[in-house]
């Protein structure tokens, strides 16, 4: 991290700075005090027209009904995977690596292929903001090289179903399928899965119940595509998509072909100005006759530095020896958060790696010279320290802004007012270019939003903006709800040992698990959660090491199993469990943690602080306060939490674990 003097920023511009950021945290606060309360999600949006946006726009509801289904009532599985994005897929991956065989994994998605996000976002300019070298998983194993340091949506796609052949899991997935409950069945040892089929158009649902010994949730973070509740949006008469279901009927083009010839002529309005927006205005500059994007506030854009990956560079400086992707992966987030020792090579060297401030949300940052805060008085200081290190490159990030952007108003309109870890960063070497074509128009509502809706299009700030095409790009609801639940994320009611809830639990004692990946009452679930466990702008790394560790610690435990049954003192199916004890020391140390996020709470309302929640609802007494400190993330950043967990396995007596 840079120190405060490298700053080419006066003290007394430092503070107009910090004031400026408090000032537009107030006014977005104030603005909308209702917090995820202003969205809708899709699915239960009022009317049946904005229902239908959450619809698969990619199932083949033909091929898979002739399909002999990979998961049938009443059967029963060893694992069943919730989730066929890559969260899932690395679960059953590692699995496999660990010794298991396909055929004892079934993986169950709601939507009609494997990908995940990126089945479902098929957006024009889709991109992954992160290397492909260090986002791509697998890719030592597979052998691939990606095609350029950041792959388009449809290289990762087809990544996805190398990944399912190659480890054959092709066949081994459920799709368009629900799983509702699980119930603990103690006396077999087994849990009782319900889920729902859709099986199209016309065809009746089919509910099934399957048993499994182990049930891994991974049902992603960004799974509920949303819109805000906007007086009039149900009388706009023009056409509407969201972007994590793309209509190409109404642009032209397709996923592979980036020609949106429907588009000529038209007036297109883009609502949102999030990382998805950010991709794919400048497609839609290309083609549309009028392009309208409504900002209520701007991100942080950084260039992007894509090019083609050089081979020779791969083999020499990349793919340069066994073990290559992992040790580049914690390298690039080492780098991202600061926490890199002085003289660490910076292997990936680009703009997330030069912002080195996601330390302030992910976790990490220098912690020799930035400890974390063990008492109130601390925070102050620290969150002055995350500043005075991120001051220089917001400054960057507004210096680009004004070496681009032609127009001057428009420029100052484009200037993010927040710290850079309070929201996605995001990298294009057009977006903000788009700006100087006299058909693209910013319509900045200076934090306030859209004022309503008309039957011609959107009103903001008193000025109609008419529309033939309406984008909504306005994100998903926000990971971080309900205390972050992992099973109320998807909606899934888990009832452990004695019928205690799952959710219940989450809610009345606060987030409780060991090592984030399981947690106590709740014997062979496993799950992929953000609470207790470690997060990274590249989220890859975590599912290749959460993975890596569940498929080991079952793995151990059926070993383990094994030798007890031979003596006749273990139970007929290994079941393994965290032991009350362990979770509350697990927790009690993500607790000591927690002051180390205080940087989150003066961040302008997005997904990361629940639209605002976290602050204006920050708890205020003793017992909440503590309460919430339990779902902190792993305070010392995704390099510690491996290194912890590593030491963990190598120690090898499962501390923690029952195994019976
Ligand atoms: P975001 O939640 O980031 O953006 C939603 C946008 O909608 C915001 O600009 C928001 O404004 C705006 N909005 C919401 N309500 C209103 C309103 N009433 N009036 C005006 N504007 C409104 O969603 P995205 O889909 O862009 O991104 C979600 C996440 O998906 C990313 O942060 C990232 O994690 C992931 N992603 C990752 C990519 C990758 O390459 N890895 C690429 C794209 C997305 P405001 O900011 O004011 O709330």
């Amino acid at each position: 991290m840079g120190a405060p003097e490298e700053t080419k920023l006066s003290n007394a511009n430092v503070k107009d700075v910090l004031k400026k950021y408090s000032e537009e945290a107030t006014k977005r606060l104030q603005m909308r005090p209702e917090g995820i309360a202003q969205y809708v999600k899709l699915r239960n949006a009022q009317s049946e027209r904005f229902r239908r946006l959450a619809d698969d726009p990619w199932v083949d509801h033909a091929a898979l009904n002739a399909q002999e289904p990979a998961v049938k009532d009443r059967e029963q599985y060893k694992f069943l995977v919730l989730g066929a994005g890559f969260g899932g897929l690395l679960f059953a991956v590692r699995l496999i690596q660990a010794g298991f065989k396909p055929e004892d994994i079934r993986l169950v998605d709601n939507a009609g292929g494997f990908g995940g996000t990126w089945y479902w976002n098929r957006y024009p300019g889709l991109h992954c903001d992160i290397e492909s070298y260090c986002y791509l998983p697998l890719l030592e194993e597979t052998g691939y090289v990606p095609k350029s340091r950041y792959s388009p949506g449809s290289e990762i796609l087809e990544h996805v179903h190398r990944i399912t052949e190659r480890w054959n899991l092709g066949d081994k997935a459920l799709f368009r399928t629900v799983i509702k409950s699980a119930e603990w069945d103690n006396h077999e040892s087994l849990w009782t899965v319900n889920m729902t089929e859709d099986r199209g158009p016309g065809q009746a649902q089919r509910n099934m119940s399957a048993k499994t010994q182990y049930l891994v949730v991974a049902g992603g973070l960004f799974t509920h595509p949303q819109m805000p509740k906007i007086p009039g949006m149900e009388t706009f008469d023009g056409d509407i998509l969201h972007t994590d279901r793309w209509n190409y009927s109404l642009s032209g083009g397709s996923f592979t072909d980036d020609n949106l010839s429907k588009l000529a002529g038209k007036r297109v309005g883009v609502l949102g100005t999030g990382a998805t927006a950010i991709q794919c205005v400048p497609c839609l500059a290309r083609h549309a006759k009028e392009v309208y994007v409504f900002q209520r506030t701007p991100s942080k854009v950084m260039s992007r530095g894509q090019r083609a990956t050089d081979l020779e560079e791969w083999k020499t400086k990349i793919a340069r020896h066994p073990g290559w992707q992992m040790e580049r992966m914690s390298n690039f987030s080492l780098n991202c958060t600061g926490a890199a020792a002085p003289g660490t090579e910076d292997m990936v060297a680009d703009g997330w790696t030069r912002a080195k401030c996601m330390g302030a949300i992910a976790g990490g940052g220098p912690q020799d010279r930035l400890p974390i805060p063990s008492e109130p008085t601390a925070v102050g200081a620290h969150i002055g320290a995350l500043n005075a290190a991120d001051l220089p490159v917001s400054q960057e990030i507004h210096d680009l802004v004004d070496r681009t952007v032609k127009y001057k108003d428009t420029a100052q309109k484009l200037k993010a007012w927040y710290p850079t870890w309070c929201k996605r960063i995001t990298f294009n070497d057009e977006y903000l270019q788009t700006f100087n074509q006299p058909h693209v128009h910013l319509v900045d509502s200076a934090g306030v939003g859209i004022d309503m809706a008309t039957p011609a299009g959107l009103v903001s700030g008193g000025k109609e903006y008419p529309l033939d095409l309406l984008i909504l790009s306005t994100g998903y609801t926000s990971p971080s709800v309900a205390g972050l639940d992992v099973a109320a994320r998807v909606h899934l009611e888990i009832t452990g040992r004695g019928g205690r809830s799952f959710s219940s639990k989450w809610d009345d004692v606060g987030a409780a698990t060991l090592h984030g990946m399981a947690s106590s009452g709740f014997p062979n679930v496993f799950f992929e959660n953000m609470a207790q466990s470690a997060v990274s702008s590249n989220y890859m790394e975590v599912l290749v090491n959460k993975s890596l560790h569940v498929a080991h610690v079952i793995a151990e435990a059926e070993k383990r199993h094994a030798s007890l049954s031979n003596d006749g003192s273990g139970s007929k199916r290994t079941v393994i469990e965290v032991t009350p004890e362990a979770e509350e020391a697990w927790t009690m140390q993500c607790v000591a943690g927690a002051t180390w996020f205080a940087g989150i709470r003066g961040c302008t309302p997005s997904y990361s602080t629940s639209e605002g929640a976290l602050t204006l609802h920050a708890p205020q007494d003793k017992a909440a306060q503590f309460k919430a400190a339990r779902r902190s993330l792993w305070a010392k950043g995704i390099t510690d939490y491996c290194r912890v967990l590593k030491e963990w396995r190598e120690e090898g007596s499962m501390q923690g674990l029952t195994i019976s």
